[in-house]
């Protein structure tokens, strides 16, 4: 926390600087609608989306579709127009799921039968036909040992990196999964047709969440617009293949801890089989609309996003296995609720929509699939507000990505949400989350990328990462009222604005984004 404040202070002289000047060209919403923004709503509907009854609302899920149901509701008491297909609220699409078909795959060594995701869990979604003797490295570092073509069995030795304490899922977990690849890793190039790393104490401990993880498998969209710029055929992302050292095994499993005994001797029938199966689930995107009372400017639209999904039911860390998505993204969810009461009260010239994208957390799907194809034609989409994660952390910082180069895609919309935060929660802006460098590659982890890819201008606001980020601590209590009901007074505040300036905000031009 240290390091962020000193930062902080850096970086937000001359951000704050700006604001200022704008304010006064911007018309002030009535009073009344601003009012209609009330800590007391926030807090109850958050405590109903990002209950337990919700069960964590997971993409692909009857939980995802029973929280859309409950927000479409919400929207028509508001007076919300229904803007998805044929008269309804909703946009529905499917995912595209591939994962190793459990009931069709087979792990032996020996006469030993492994039980996937009881015993070893495979560490990719790869079609796999193995078929040789095991040979015992060790824990890997001694080149001698002549694993060409054999299944090699391995000790696992702590990540390369060092793996923080605090963070997504357990640590245990994350432990798991950078001590197979940094393991794994020690056989580069060495032509081993397999590996199965035996976990240590701390990745047995992970090894639960681990294959519980794998063996969801993959998420996509079929039509749906790029997350990241599309890589010309070959090229690797992530490193598989082709980088120094020579190719990294392809086919990788984590073997429980007590299973050493049974691997290790040399010489014993390898015999993997990973069959995928693919198969669609249903998501939906929810979609209202407040329609503008400008006869010119009521046929475009200002688009506040959120996303209703969150990461479900999982294995229990300290007993609790509802991963809720209070932050993430309960919050800004009710604060779409609370902007729409908002632009009810008090419409604007340009039109208003309001979108709850599903299945974000498996890859920005419904954005990716509302941004090919949108409910209104896409140039007639002004700007996209969106907002990932607004209730938590310090109650005087927040950040706004897309506010410098690369990501800044239009500065007159910035200078909008600048003027907005002036006005309302007057926040201290940390521009680090924004940038290309940041570890967490923070500025791609959410359902403004879709959009301002293809041309829009797109902001999100964010409270940014914290300890109990994609864990079952994400709760409703955790959540600071006061400063989630800032954050929706500013995300309103913006939006008014943009929804009533004569001129809609440009595009920056030769705005690219750098992946
Ligand atoms: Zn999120």
């Amino acid at each position: 926390m240290r390091h962020q404040l000193i930062t902080l202070a850096l970086v937000a002289a001359p951000l704050a600087a700006q604001a200022p000047k704008h304010a006064a060209t911007y018309p002030a919403p009535p009073a009344a609608a601003m009012a209609a923004i009330r800590e007391s709503d926030l807090k109850r509907d958050l405590y109903t989306l990002a209950g337990d009854a919700m069960r964590g609302r997971e993409a692909g899920s009857l939980d995802e579709l029973r929280a859309s149901m409950w927000i479409a509701d919400q929207l028509r008491a508001i007076g919300v127009k229904p803007a998805g297909e044929n008269g309804t609220y909703f946009q529905w699409w499917n995912m595209k799921r591939t994962r190793i078909a459990t009931g069709a795959s087979a792990v032996h060594v020996g006469t030993a039968a492994l039980a996937l995701w009881k015993d070893v869990a495979p560490a990719a979604n790869a079609e796999t036909e193995v078929a040789a003797p095991t040979v015992f490295a060790g824990d890997g570092s001694d080149s001698t040992i002549d694993v060409r073509g054999k299944v090699a069995v391995v000790t696992m030795t702590a990540p390369s990196q060092a793996v923080k304490v605090e963070g997504t899922y357990s640590y245990e977990y994350r432990y798991a999964a950078a001590a197979v690849a940094s393991t794994a890793g020690r056989l580069r190039g060495r032509g081993a047709a397999a590996v199965i790393v035996v976990a240590d104490s701390i990745a047995d401990a992970g090894f639960d969440a681990f294959a519980m993880l794998r063996a969801r498998g993959m998420y996509d969209v079929e039509g749906g617009a790029y997350r990241f710029a599309p890589q010309p055929p070959g090229a690797g992302r992530g490193g598989r293949g082709g980088t120094a050292g020579g190719a990294a095994p392809s086919v990788v499993l984590l073997a429980r801890r007590s299973l050493l005994g049974t691997l290790r001797a040399d010489g014993q029938a390898g015999d993997i089989r990973l069959h995928l199966e693919q198969f669609d689930s249903p998501s939906v995107n929810i979609i209202g609309v407040v329609r503008g009372t400008d006869a010119k400017l009521r046929d475009e639209y200002v688009l506040y996003s959120s996303h209703q999904d969150h990461d479900g039911v999982r294995y229990p860390i300290a007993g609790d296995s509802i991963w809720n998505g209070a932050d993430d993204n309960g919050s800004v969810s009710v604060a779409l609720l609370a902007a729409a009461r908002a632009f009810v009260k008090a419409p604007a010239k340009r039109s208003v929509l309001f979108v709850y994208h599903g299945a974000e957390e498996r890859g920005l799907l419904g954005s990716r699939y509302h941004a090919a194809h949108p409910v209104v034609p896409l140039s007639q989409i002004v700007a996209v507000l969106n907002g990932d994660m607004i209730g938590r952390n310090s109650p005087d910082s927040a950040s706004l990505m897309g506010i410098q180069p690369p990501h800044l895609n239009s500065s007159e919309l910035v200078a909008m949400a600048l003027a907005a935060n002036d006005k309302t929660g007057k926040f201290h802006l940390d521009s680090l989350w924004d940038r290309p460098t940041h570890p967490e590659m923070w500025y791609y982890r959410s359902d403004h990328v879709p959009y301002a890819r293809l041309g829009v201008p797109a902001i999100e606001y964010s409270s940014n990462l914290h300890p109990d980020y994609h864990t079952p601590r994400d709760e409703p209590s955790r959540i600071d009222y006061g400063k989630l009901t800032r954050m929706t007074q500013w995300m309103y505040l913006t939006g008014w604005y943009v929804a009533n300036v004569p001129k809609r905000p440009a595009l920056e031009p030769g705005f690219k984004l750098e992946r």
